[in-house]
């Protein structure tokens, strides 16, 4: 096989915190609200539009549409204050919620929510805007210089910049940066594929069992106590929104621990392997059952199986995912007999051909046969860069290989049957 190094530009986000004055903080806030406003008044403007027009020639509308309205809007008494705000910033509300309705619609997320005032508040900065290095200032229109800690040296060229502030009252600025990268595909290393569990992290079919972080329960008692605290404040008091900030730092501290958990464990992976596979799991469909959803949104999969995505693509593993409707776990790694009766509760199970199965080993073993057989059959459709060389591919297939799967069992599985 083939593979030369190519020039990839991809996107990376650099944090950092934000120390704005008294002055700067209430400006910013009217941003916040002022962006929150744009957002929650179009989507109920789209919702309407929706209602009334159903069934019509032109039933939705767009983001040029509400663009338009927007432009309108600002021109009337009453919205005049919507003026004080940068207005990119409040195209970039129109845009955020244009996204927000196609994923939707794409299947990819719930409908769009209103933004509430308490929740994560954010302004995007599309252009205009620079970081002195040497004095520590971040400059954005509409502003003073506003203090940054810039702990960290930012790669590429900046295209953007978000300003947020979280439910705890801190302030970062997101700066995407656009970086071009040599990608080496990795010509060395094990193969490696992962069924991510429920007691287990993850087990991978070497053997490896990671444990689940188990932060989110272990700070339950407090934060649960905290919440009855903030349920029995009066609304609008000090005292409810002291509470408030006590519960936001608490989530706050459990993001960072799982985020630092998940970014060392995909580091890892990533540089100990030349092939990764792991399952495509519907999330969406284990959280709507409510006893796994704790569980599911403790261990973080889906934000792990990104962080494997993009470290992989960024240094030339092969990364892949296996159907979600791919019986790993019903299906025998040594004979390929199909334990049509396995319930969630069994653990280990005796196949029809003596061996003894567990459960999560099984189904690693098996996503790694499946990613095999799945690049195998991929490599010869290697796509052509622009710069003569060939693509390693970032394997992402969603069609069950019967032949692997053993007749036609896999047809029966329901659209919401997810395999655990
Ligand atoms: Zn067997």
């Amino acid at each position: 096989m083939y593979i030369v190094n190519m020039i990839k530009t991809i996107n990376k986000a650099f944090s950092f915190r934000l120390y704005p004055t008294l002055e700067q903080e209430k400006t910013l806030a009217s941003f916040f609200g002022q962006a929150r406003f744009v957002y929650n008044y179009f989507l109920r403007q789209r919702i309407d539009y929706y209602a009334t027009n159903k069934g019509k020639e032109k039933q939705s509308l767009n983001y040029h549409d509400t663009a338009k309205m927007l432009t309108e809007l600002k021109r009337q008494p009453e919205y005049i204050w919507l003026n004080e705000s940068n207005s990119q910033s409040l195209q970039q509300s129109l845009r955020h919620l244009d996204n927000a309705y196609n994923n939707f619609f794409n299947k990819r997320t719930e409908f769009p929510n209103f933004k509430k005032k308490h929740n994560k508040q954010s302004f995007l900065v599309p252009q205009h805007f620079d970081i002195d290095f040497e004095k520590k200032l971040l400059h954005i229109p509409k502003f003073e210089p506003i203090k940054i800690i810039l702990h960290r040296e930012i790669e590429g060229i900046m295209k953007s910049i978000n300003i947020s502030k979280t439910p705890s009252g801190k302030y970062f600025a997101s700066v995407l940066c656009e970086v071009e990268k040599v990608i080496k595909p990795k010509k060395k290393g094990n193969r490696i594929g992962i069924d991510l569990g429920l007691k287990s992290f993850f087990v991978a079919s070497n053997g490896e069992r990671v444990d689940a972080p188990q932060y989110l329960r272990k700070s339950e008692d407090k934060l649960k106590r905290l919440q009855r605290h903030l349920s029995c404040k009066v609304k609008g008091s000090n005292r409810r929104n002291k509470a408030r900030i006590k519960v936001a730092r608490i989530h706050d501290k459990i993001f960072n621990q799982r985020n630092d958990f998940l970014h060392k464990l995909s580091h890892r992976l990533v540089a100990e392997n030349q092939s990764i596979f792991a399952e495509g799991l519907h999330v969406k469909g284990i959280m709507a059952n409510h006893h796994l959803a704790k569980s599911v949104q403790d261990s973080g999969w889906s934000e792990f199986v990104r962080q494997l995505k993009y470290k992989s693509e960024w240094n030339g593993v092969c990364f892949g995912q296996i159907d979600r409707f791919f019986p790993s776990s019903k299906r025998c790694f040594h004979c390929g007999w199909i334990n049509e009766s396995l319930t969630l509760k069994d653990r280990e199970w005796i196949c029809q051909c003596g061996q003894v199965i567990d459960r999560d080993f099984n189904a690693a073993q098996n996503v790694l046969l499946f990613g095999q057989k799945m690049v195998g059959r991929e490599l010869p459709k290697l796509k052509r860069s622009g710069r003569g060389g060939a693509v390693m591919p970032l394997v992402e297939l969603r069609s069950p290989f019967q032949s692997l799967i053993g007749g036609g069992s896999s047809h029966s599985m329901e659209e919401n049957n997810v395999r655990i």
